[in-house]
């Protein structure tokens, strides 16, 4: 027997010297399908996969090849009635584990909005068994309306925010039968743009369209978190005295429902109460 080892298969030393995922990520495995073992089909496309990935990251997949199911023996999956893009961002996922650069890739294929990709793949790791894709979507979510708060809030440039880059997202939510935290998510984000969002004859259109989304909204207006753009500016001055309101506990705040929105503070000492028997909280 030689002690030589065995030439390295076709491709293979194009590999040499070269960690298979720089990125600590195996995307490149999915895209390459190098060494693929097993086909995942949906719609039109067709995914070559990896078992050891696969099973070892995926319940649902290991149920599938692992089980004594006709998928195991043929190692090849048909998924019915899914997006094809969307299993193959969900794919891209379960190799990369990167729920941002998944969403992203989303939104890229399908020209959907970022917030409806996270709700679609928050959608697909529910079916397929993927806490970690879960918990990951709600968290990219915030990530998402961090970094737009601004632009959405924006009182100089009201033009800034178009609910057209988020409305694809809420008919998402409004779709999936379990996703009440994302309606509840998005109903508050919109909630906390109300200066704009309320200008938008396109969100009462939405109302018209879906009504559980206007009592949801309705819901967040309810116990409404500070209007976004004039927050934190400057000190809160009190609308009767027009002095400081330096603690909390001194005075009170409202968040009318206009559109102008104006928070108005005023010490508690300086509120007049305009029906004293039963305006008083
Ligand atoms: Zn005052």
């Amino acid at each position: 027997m030689s002690n030589s080892p065995a030439a390295p298969a076709e491709g293979h030393s194009s590999l040499e010297g070269k960690p298979l995922d720089p990125d600590g990520s195996d995307a490149d495995l999915f895209q390459s399908g190098f060494l693929a073992d097993a086909t995942v089909k949906c719609g039109d496309k067709t995914f070559n996969v990896h078992l050891l990935i696969l099973c070892r990251r995926c319940e649902w997949f290991k149920k599938c090849f692992v089980g004594h199911y006709k998928e195991s023996q043929d190692r090849e999956v048909t998924i019915v009635d899914e997006n094809p893009d969307l299993i193959e961002c969900l794919l891209f996922y379960i190799y990369s584990q990167d729920v941002e650069k998944a969403v992203t890739k989303l939104a890229n294929i399908t020209q959907w909005s970022r917030y409806k990709g996270c709700v679609m793949l928050w959608k697909a790791g529910d079916f397929f068994l993927l806490p970690g894709l879960k918990r990951g979507t709600r968290k990219h979510l915030f990530t998402l309306i961090k970094a737009d708060i601004s632009r959405l809030c924006s009182i100089d440039d009201p033009t800034a925010f178009s609910i057209d880059e988020i409305s694809d997202a809420i008919r998402a939510a409004y779709t999936i039968p379990n996703a009440k935290w994302w309606r509840t998510a998005i109903a508050g984000f919109l909630c906390i743009a109300r200066r704009n969002t309320l200008k938008s004859d396109k969100l009462f259109e939405l109302m018209e369209e879906i009504p559980h989304f206007a009592v949801d909204f309705l819901k967040s207006l309810r116990h409404p978190s500070p209007s976004g753009g004039e927050m934190h500016k400057g000190p809160m001055i009190c609308g009767k005295c027009f002095k400081p309101v330096k603690k909390p506990q001194d005075g009170a705040m409202w968040y009318p429902l206009s559109i102008s929105d104006v928070v108005v503070v005023q010490h508690l000492k300086c509120i007049e109460w305009s029906t004293p028997e039963a305006g008083k909280p």
